[in-house]
């Protein structure tokens, strides 16, 4: 997902989308966890988008996070190392910046806040707040509080994007993994005292209309699916 054609949250889809050119535009990466979900095509995009200057594309994470892309994605099996490679002036692939959980970093005017959410790896969920507008980005996460306590205290809260993976009948595969089913999502959505817009995020591709059927049955008028290579505006 991009915030501002600039700011891409996970690398899930980023380095096949559109063109390199296109790819260009995005100048930091803010990755919520390790899963490959969220991180197969960071090494494509990281390729496609360099171009050799000195200020390279900017990837941030928590440090278990970044641990894992030096030692499970850039080392020199599944893909080079673009870390070691980004230390000379001719290879600057990329820099790597720690975020860690609670930390407020302000990016292209936007001060973005990382908050620890439920998951099976270390995992967080984003505030993004441009002094307008506010949403959160909570994804992939089971049961949680902290971010919702942080959200409910948002002023200018416009929306909030949730992960809903799994449908009902695969409630036990969503708490073995730590994911939501619609019927988990609505309580979730019951800690948020704020009647704005809520986005459903993750969606299986598998179970995708059988998810969205489910959703759409809680008969909650504020909340859609997040629809492919759609802009919102808030
Ligand atoms: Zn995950
Ligand atoms: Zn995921």
């Amino acid at each position: 997902m991009l915030v501002n054609e600039s700011i891409a949250i996970d690398a899930g889809a980023i380095g096949l989308f559109s063109s390199p050119k296109e790819q260009e535009k995005i100048r930091h990466v803010l990755l919520t966890h390790s899963h490959i979900d969220h991180l197969a095509t960071l090494p494509i995009f990281i390729e496609n988008v360099f171009t050799g200057k000195p200020d390279p594309v900017i990837v941030y994470g928590s440090t278990p996070v970044l641990n894992c892309l030096q030692t499970d994605v850039f080392n020199n099996r599944i893909w080079p190392d673009f870390i070691e490679l980004s230390k000379f002036p001719v290879s600057r692939f990329l820099d790597i910046k720690p975020f860690e959980p609670n930390q407020t970093i302000t990016l292209e005017g936007i001060n973005i806040t990382s908050i620890n959410i439920n998951h099976v790896v270390p995992t967080v969920g984003y505030i993004f707040d441009d002094g307008k507008s506010a949403i959160g980005y909570v994804s992939d996460t089971a049961e949680t509080e902290e971010i919702w306590e942080r959200l409910n205290k948002q002023a200018n809260l416009k929306a909030v994007f949730l992960e809903v993976t799994f449908p009902n009948h695969l409630q036990w595969l969503a708490d073995v993994s730590k994911h939501l089913t619609p019927k988990t999502f609505k309580l979730e959505l019951q800690k948020l005292k704020k009647d704005v817009p809520i986005f459903a995020v993750h969606l299986k591709g598998r179970y995708r209309d059988q998810v969205a059927k489910e959703v759409a049955e809680l008969n909650l008028s504020n909340v859609h699916i997040t629809k492919f290579l759609k802009d919102y505006t808030f």
